[in-house]
């Protein structure tokens, strides 16, 4: 048999399960389709390096929701398995062959997904741990290999990835402006300063470090105050941003306000950082007399460094 392999003779339940079948065959209706759950899995599923095929994980699927299961997994008298989600959902009765549900909890494939290693979701993207089945979906809430989300702040955009892979979709979809190098000097001119509702919002991508940074500019209300904010943040991991700093200066007509901060990562949404107002803020009165002129445009000169603590 093919559970020769070594990591298959070690785990108990299959060993388990491989001598129950042989020793007393199904009788029910459901006889041909047992041995394609309990043999095959013995058979092909347990690889020699101990991990599992997709074939033990569709039957830890739960056949409503799609979802992998966790304890407590239920099952109906006739054996069919169900989340514990998607038991009160059906009535108790048993979506497969409508018995009713009961409260029969199914131990064996708890203790089968308990004995499982699977590789994280995101391998794709890198990430070469394996882990617990009940351990995964925690590692994976934390895995430093997970997609961010695209860090453009004017439309909904669902689109994710690596950094390398949103930085080239900013420039490419969004337009956005890239510079290299860690000072900046940016102008920003608006027409129309009134209109604070539907202020542009202005990201400029930074690549210096060999990494990328994001420079918000944009109006808001704060109360009955219409204001700008400008700030940073760092395109990677929150540890990681915490290793730069960053500094910006407007001003205008002899006047200058400094701001000297932190980037926050994009794992933090866009509006949870300016509503925080952990940026530069300018007060519009104030902007408009940084402009200078009749105060009917918004000149507004940003500039900035970004610099890496030692
Ligand atoms: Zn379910
Ligand atoms: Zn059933
Ligand atoms: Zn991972
Ligand atoms: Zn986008």
């Amino acid at each position: 048999m093919v559970g020769h392999t070594s990591m298959a003779c070690s785990k108990p339940f299959f060993d388990d399960m491989r001598s129950r079948s042989g020793v007393d065959p199904p009788q029910t209706e459901e006889s041909t389709e047992i041995p394609e759950l309990v043999n095959d899995p013995l058979q092909t599923v347990v690889k020699p390096n101990g991990t599992v095929t997709s074939s033990v994980r569709e039957l830890l699927e739960c056949p409503v929701c799609l979802n992998a299961m966790y304890p407590p997994i239920h099952q109906c008298s006739n054996g069919h398995t169900l989340c514990s989600d998607c038991k009160p959902r059906v009535h108790d009765r048993c979506p497969t062959c409508w018995h009713e549900l009961g409260n029969i909890r199914c131990l064996a494939l708890e203790k089968v997904a308990a004995s499982l290693e699977l590789p994280c979701k995101y391998q794709g993207f890198g990430c070469i741990g394996i882990y617990p089945y009940y351990s995964k979906l925690k590692h994976e809430s934390q895995c430093v290999f997970r997609p961010y989300n695209c860090p453009y702040a004017g439309s909904e955009c669902s689109v994710v990835g690596d950094i390398r892979y949103l930085v080239a979709h900013l420039k490419d979809d969004h337009k956005v402006d890239m510079h290299s190098g860690c000072t900046f000097n940016h102008r920003y001119v608006k027409s129309n300063p009134q209109e604070v509702e539907n202020a542009t919002w202005m990201l400029t991508v930074f690549s210096c470090f060999g990494q990328y940074f994001c420079l918000h500019f944009e109006a808001f209300q704060l109360g009955m105050a219409p204001v700008y904010i400008a700030f940073l943040r760092f395109m990677g991991d929150d540890n990681e941003a915490k290793n730069y700093t960053y500094s910006l200066e407007v001003g205008g007509n002899g006047r200058k306000m400094t701001w000297q901060g932190v980037p926050r990562s994009i794992r933090e949404s866009h509006r949870k950082v300016r509503d925080s107002f952990d940026g530069l803020i300018i007060q519009r009165n104030m902007a408009l007399f940084f402009s200078g002129g009749d105060r009917k445009e918004l000149k507004l000169r940003v500039t900035g460094r970004i610099w890496k603590e030692q």
